[in-house]
């Protein structure tokens, strides 16, 4: 029984002690034309036409945002097909025969440090929105609406708590990358004036602290602190990330940028150093290989556009002995089941789990209250599961059913294996 807890098991031993294995040719990469956030789109390029790394092939249209669509190889366009999107969704795909010659399109010129230091915020925002920076932690919100902000930024902090179980992909970019996440991170604080930057981790990540502690010192004029934060989850929701780093309390339904704080994924500012530093697109990423049912554990930067069946069969694949998989995009708490392992690696994909399939049936609630005591945001999801059931809105609102953030933890720690974060999902929908 698991009960009253916020502590949930960690699974990231082996994949984050392994260095990272580079998977940066594929032989074709499938480049998305909508996403689940864009479903419009233009395309410019036909089948036999020559792309180079870097190079703009379309643009999506999200309604309130567009965004440039950019060849993440140069190699010959082989055609268009669909594709599923780790979204879950069938999308349009244009595919790229990789020629592995790495020719970067004449648009991708690195900028001089004293070119960037006289950005103005307007020209680095700029960048960001033409590079078609989004949120790698996951959410794919596009990284330029949230620095157009109007509220005054006071500190900009990056959050590298990656509180899901089995996640280790951040842990290893900032191994293998700290220098560009710090001046990412400077860039931002540039933009915004930010007086201060924050990198937020988990105190007991102790070797990934001796890392950024080190990298640092090369940074100590630049008002930069690394918060060591305590290990539970959701550590890494941008509410608990401020309050336990900055001692803000942002209330439900504020936005942390209403309390002068800019949060900002750790996989984001790297790629927002590679924007405004190289003028690069976001063209590759770490991901974390991971669970029971997979041979070999690990963590693999890979190329935007890549295949997942790739990447797990680079990992030896499934183990002999599992009868049946659940496989996950993304952690197991917050993450999205697919049916298939046919899926094309976007930006927002931070790992692939392959767990054993374990039989669970539902018992009836026992009144233990754990969910209550385990909720992040304070609300009662049994009250709300047996509201949904009976089909009382008023319940459902007086219960606060919108606050919830689909944490998952209700669900982990319910003694009778009720599935509550479904029925928070349905409440919400119901009173929609
Ligand atoms: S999923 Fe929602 S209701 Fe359940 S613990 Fe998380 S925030 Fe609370
Ligand atoms: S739904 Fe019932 S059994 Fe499950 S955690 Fe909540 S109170 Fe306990």
């Amino acid at each position: 029984m698991i009960a009253k807890t916020k502590k949930v098991a960690d699974y990231k031993k082996l994949s984050t002690e392994l260095p990272t294995l580079r998977y940066v040719d594929p032989e074709r990469v499938y480049l998305s034309l909508n996403t689940d956030r864009a479903k419009q789109y233009s395309v410019n390029v036909e089948t036999g036409d020559y792309v180079k790394l870097g190079q703009i092939i379309g643009e999506r249209d999200g309604g309130f945002f567009k965004q440039p669509i950019y060849s993440t190889v140069s190699g010959k366009v082989e055609g268009f097909q669909k594709k599923m999107h780790p979204s879950g969704m069938e999308v349009d795909v244009v595919v790229v025969q990789n020629d592995f010659k790495d020719e970067y399109h004449e648009t991708i010129t690195d900028r001089p440090e004293s070119v960037i230091e006289k950005m103005s915020r307007e020209e680095i925002i700029d960048v960001i929105k033409d590079k078609a920076i989004v949120g790698l932690g996951g959410s794919g919100f596009p990284t330029y609406i949230k620095l157009n902000t109007d509220e005054n930024i006071d500190t900009v902090i990056i959050n590298a708590v990656e509180c899901e179980p089995y996640l280790s992909s951040d842990y290893r970019l900032i191994k293998d990358q700290p220098d560009d996440i710090f001046k990412g991170l400077k860039y931002v604080m540039q933009a915004m004036s930010a007086s201060q930057g924050v990198i937020a981790v988990k105190k007991t990540k102790t070797e990934l602290i001796e890392v950024l502690e080190n990298e640092l010192r090369r940074f100590k004029d630049s008002n930069i602190k690394i918060a060591k934060l305590d290990d539970y989850y959701p550590q890494g929701w941008e509410v608990e990330t401020i309050k336990n780093a900055l001692g803000i309390k942002v209330p439900s339904g504020k936005l942390p940028m209403e309390y002068g704080v800019l949060n900002i994924n750790v996989s984001t500012t790297a790629a927002i150093f590679e924007a405004l530093k190289h003028n690069l697109p976001i063209t590759k990423r770490h991901i974390t290989i991971n669970g029971d049912a997979i041979k070999f554990p690990q963590n693999i930067r890979t190329r935007i556009g890549a295949s997942i069946k790739d990447l797990i069969k680079l990992s030896d694949g499934f183990i002999d002995e599992a009868d049946k998989i659940d496989l996950i995009i993304g952690g197991p708490m917050m993450g999205k089941s697919v049916t298939t392992d046919d899926v094309l690696v976007n930006q927002t994909v931070t790992s692939v789990l392959a767990l054993k399939s374990v039989e669970t049936y539902e018992e009836p609630c026992v009144r233990c209250g754990s969910c209550v005591f385990s909720c992040p945001v304070d609300i009662q999801p049994v009250n709300i599961m047996n509201a949904y059931k009976r089909g009382d809105k008023q319940a459902l609102e007086n219960l606060e059913v919108d606050k919830c953030i689909e944490c998952g933890l209700c669900a982990y720690v319910c003694t009778s294996k009720i599935h509550l974060t479904d029925y928070m999902r349905k409440g919400k929908n119901f009173l929609r």
